[in-house]
């Protein structure tokens, strides 16, 4: 099932006022309503204009709206003509979902030959959006400011990334995540304040002995296995016969979505190879299917992981993304081997994958069936990885490179993503380390470093980002002055 986001609402909010008569007003609405509807013809969600607000009372009346609308997850704005800001201050304070400033204009030239006083009072985006400006950083909002001509092919697609982060930050507050153990022996950055991201990022993260799960698993019939190894068998080649095994994953996948469903609607999953009692073997092939579906997952209790993959999946379209882990470098040619125990998502699958049995070397269980495949090649990739600083969050994105496998790899039995490192080998590994950077993180190949850092600044997050131009003296030094900004509040 592929979630999508047309359906989901941005209203486009104009600023003006009544100063320049009725006439005047008429064209800021048509223009406004022209403009809406072209720029949602090449949205992943639906652009509708709402209104143009005169005063304070219009203003309140167009948020309180917003905010009631379900449906709703933003509003851009825009001031075609001047709009004292004042009249802003009570809505926006109001305000719940994201917003983005598009400081655009109805006309792209200067109609240079016929230009007069009237055309000026008319079309003054330039001087309007800077007062509108001045009031949004009085108060402190964290939002986004986009400027450039509204058919301009480079500014509709930054739009339609501010969309998708909009989107996610509306889907981030329905994540819930189902966790059936707890945080795995001593491992200390997967742990972290639930509450805070309960209030800060709308997660709610539940636990369940893993008998809860147990029960599930014995009610699943054998039609119902039938069905899930025939969705194997069309997407996924068979490479093993013992059946019996990949028969016991399918399971596990049925189980583990009809308990989801069941008990309230998790999109997130966590699990712990070292708490299956009652389980005979690692789910494996299973949370890789489910990871297909759109369910993030987060390994050995790593909750933070499960929703934020959800969230990275939902804002991808289910798309080349998902749970990573650094695992291993070939320090000669700078390059990083990432898979994980068995539950790489067959999103990073480069060719079809195959379904395998293999020991598993740790974890005292049978023989796990599993996907196997090569990762994909992607010039232009993220690694995000969210940590628990005592008293914030912080979110790491790394620029990274997937690469082709230098190397056939016959003897690997799981799946894999090789990748360089932006800005190179050794820099980009040391700023990690210093940043608290997990070995679990949610590799994306769809959601872009713009998207990710718009996602943070809209969840009010601290965001560190490696990309190109890190070096390292500097890097450490924001480092600095990040922690003792938070210190002070
Ligand atoms: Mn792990």
């Amino acid at each position: 099932m592929v979630r999508t986001m047309k359906e989901k609402v941005v209203y486009w909010l104009t600023g003006s006022q009544t100063l320049y008569g009725a006439d005047v007003l008429e064209h800021v609405a048509a223009h406004s309503e022209e403009m809406a509807s072209y720029v949602s013809e090449r949205m992943p969600v639906t652009v509708k204009y709402l209104t143009t607000c005169k005063s304070s009372d219009e203003v309140v009346a167009a948020i309180k709206k917003v905010n009631a609308d379900d449906n709703c997850i933003g509003i851009i704005t825009w001031c075609h003509t001047f709009s004292p800001a004042k009249m802003w201050i009570k809505g926006l304070k109001m305000l719940q979902k994201p917003m983005c400033h598009f400081a655009t204009q109805y006309n792209e030239k200067l109609p240079y030959d016929t230009i007069d006083m009237d055309f000026m009072n008319e079309n003054q985006a330039a001087h309007g959006d800077r007062e509108f400006g001045y009031i949004v950083a009085r108060l402190r909002m964290d939002n986004k400011v986009i400027a450039g001509y509204y058919k301009d092919e480079k500014t509709l697609k930054r739009l339609a990334s501010w969309c998708k982060v909009a989107a996610g930050v509306t889907f981030s507050e329905t994540v819930k995540v189902c966790r059936f153990s707890d945080n795995m022996r001593d491992v200390a950055v997967t742990e972290g304040d639930k509450i805070d991201a309960h209030i800060g990022l709308g997660w709610q993260v539940d636990y369940y002995p893993v008998g809860d799960l147990v029960e599930y698993i014995e009610q699943v019939t054998e039609e119902e296995i039938d069905a899930q190894m025939a969705e194997y068998a069309e997407k996924y080649t068979m490479a093993t016969d013992r059946i019996e095994v990949v028969r016991e994953q399918a399971k596990y996948e049925i189980a583990m979505d009809k308990f989801c469903k069941e008990k309230g609607g998790y999109i997130g999953i966590v699990d712990h190879f070292g708490s299956l009692h009652g389980l005979n073997q690692l789910p494996g092939l299973a949370i890789q299917d489910l990871q297909s579906k759109g369910y993030g997952f987060g390994a050995e209790g790593d909750w933070k992981v499960a929703a934020l993959g959800a969230v990275m999946q939902y804002m991808a379209g289910q798309q080349k993304t998902g749970l990573m882990e650094d695992y291993t470098y070939d320090m000669a040619d700078g390059l990083c081997l990432g898979a994980h125990m068995l539950e790489v998502s067959p999103q990073f699958a480069g060719s079809k994958p195959e379904i395998q049995v293999h020991p598993l070397g740790i974890g005292g269980k049978s023989d796990p069936a599993r996907l196997v495949f090569e990762g994909i090649e992607a010039p232009e990739a993220i690694a995000v990885s969210m940590v628990d600083m005592g008293n914030r969050m912080r979110l790491i994105v790394q620029k990274i490179e997937l690469v082709k496998y230098p190397h056939k790899m016959p003897k690997l039995p799981v799946a894999g993503l090789m990748w360089k490192y932006q800005p190179d080998f050794t820099t980009g590994i040391e700023a990690w380390i210093y940043a608290g950077g997990a070995h679990h993180t949610v590799v994306s190949a769809a959601v872009t470093f713009e998207e990710m850092v718009d996602l943070a600044n809209a969840w009010g997050l601290e965001v560190v980002t490696i990309d190109e131009n890190t070096k390292i003296e500097e890097f450490k030094r924001s480092l600095i002055v990040a922690d003792s900004l938070y210190a002070k509040a």
